[in-house]
């Protein structure tokens, strides 16, 4: 059961920061939405009909729970236990959709009919126009004219199943653009129109409620580890781009002070090539669409662009939740090249008969790289965010095969 939240005179009350990051920064108009949504989100989830619909979506339409799969030849590499949660088996291939069946319930619980998201690579694009087509909800979803251009099959199946799709021409016409169009939507449609965010990002309650719809993939891998091995495991890894799979696997382990909690981030191109996404390891302190977080900036302290061969894992700034577990030393975070992750994409192909998402291969290769880290009696858990099948025409093209 959660506590009624605070109403307090500043409209921001201790649940919306993590230690002193979150918050929101945002144009009054929509702080009188943002209360409306946080105290929805709060009664949503203290009523047990609502919390048995949005379990009995996971299980009858995602396919949930995902399966905990051990992984034996990529073991014997490692030297320990390596054992895989299996989000690529979801419906629609990727964790995002745990996240936009929660909210899409939510929305409706609120008597909105009209959904708004931005998307990057389409991913949660296709994720929320895949819940809104179930629904019967009217769906729009803002992307970037570089990412229509490079995720085209998206852009398709996202219309095929009723979405609109508005292309974004400002900046980058990257995710970081499609996000601030939305944004500018939502506060213009405010009255009948719930945004749908697609990471633990932007400003409070979206980072906690996100990391609590996410977080179904924790609660069932630490039982199922607990099943399988007797015990916790020593380390769970996960990818970090906004942040959603590794907040969501994460967080029911928290209380768990002998479990490692290690955040991979893209390192692109390296670390001191400037080209990266590394928010946790090469940001400051900043504020990006509402909230205030690590984020990667040039000498003007303007949003530097950040550059991953994964456009998961494409965005400048991380949830604010992440920052704090950096700071507070409670995760890790580290961080693996392009180069490197295509490794791990092959290395799992391989060993397991399972192509992960390019933004997974960064966890995979970061453990294979640090087998030296574990011994035999260990386990390590790795996030299996997502399926490659998405990125399966950009490897080709690479020529990936013949090197
Ligand atoms: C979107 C995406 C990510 C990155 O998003 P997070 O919010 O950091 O989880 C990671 N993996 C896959 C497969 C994705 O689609």
């Amino acid at each position: 059961m959660h506590a009624a939240p605070e109403k307090t005179m500043t409209a921001i009350s201790t649940h919306d920061r993590f230690g002193p990051f979150g918050g929101r920064y945002v144009p009054e108009t929509l702080i009188p939405a943002l209360d409306e949504l946080d105290s929805a989100f709060d009664s949503a989830m203290a009523d047990a009909e609502f919390v048995r619909t949005v379990d009995e979506m996971l299980s009858t339409y995602v396919g949930r729970p995902s399966p905990l799969s051990d992984a034996p030849r990529l073991s014997e590499q490692v030297g320990t236990s390596v054992f895989l949660k299996r989000e690529d088996l979801n419906h629609t291939g990727a964790h995002k959709i745990n996240n936009t069946v929660g909210q899409a319930l939510l929305a409706m619980r609120m008597g909105k009919r009209r959904i708004i998201a931005e998307t990057g690579a389409g991913q949660h694009g296709v994720a929320t126009a895949t819940v809104c087509a179930r629904f019967g909800l009217d769906c729009t979803v803002y992307m970037g004219e570089e990412d229509i251009r490079r995720q085209s099959l998206n852009v398709y199946r996202m219309k095929l199943m009723g979405a609109k799709v508005v292309p974004v021409s400002s900046g980058t016409k990257t995710l970081k653009d499609a996000t601030s169009e939305a944004i500018r939507d939502w506060v213009t449609n405010v009255n009948d129109s719930y945004y749908i965010i697609g990471s633990v990002v932007g400003p409070a309650p979206y980072p906690r409620m996100v990391r609590e719809f996410q977080s179904v993939i924790g609660r069932e891998a630490r039982e199922q580890m607990l099943n399988r091995t007797g015990k916790l495991p020593t380390a769970v890894v996960a990818c970090v781009g906004g942040g959603s799979n590794a907040m969501g696997i994460f967080h029911p382990f928290e209380d768990d002070r002998d479990v490692k909690l290690i955040g991979v981030e893209a390192a692109g191109h390296g670390l001191e090539s400037g080209e990266h996404s590394a928010s946790l390891l090469r940001g400051k302190p900043g504020v990006l669409h509402g909230t205030l977080s690590y984020l990667l900036q040039d000498g003007d302290g303007q949003v530097h662009p950040a550059h991953s061969i994964s456009a998961g894992l494409d965005y400048p700034g991380v949830g604010p939740e992440h920052a704090w577990l950096k700071d507070s030393g409670r995760a890790e975070y580290v961080a693996v090249t392009d180069e490197d992750a295509l490794r791990g994409f092959a290395t799992l192909s391989r060993l397991e008969g399972i192509i992960p998402a390019l933004e997974t291969s960064h966890a995979i290769a970061w453990v294979i790289d640090n087998a030296s880290r574990w011994i035999k009696s260990d386990s390590v858990l790795i996030c299996v965010s997502g399926r490659g099948d998405k990125d399966m025409a950009q490897i080709a093209e690479m020529g990936f095969l013949d090197r």
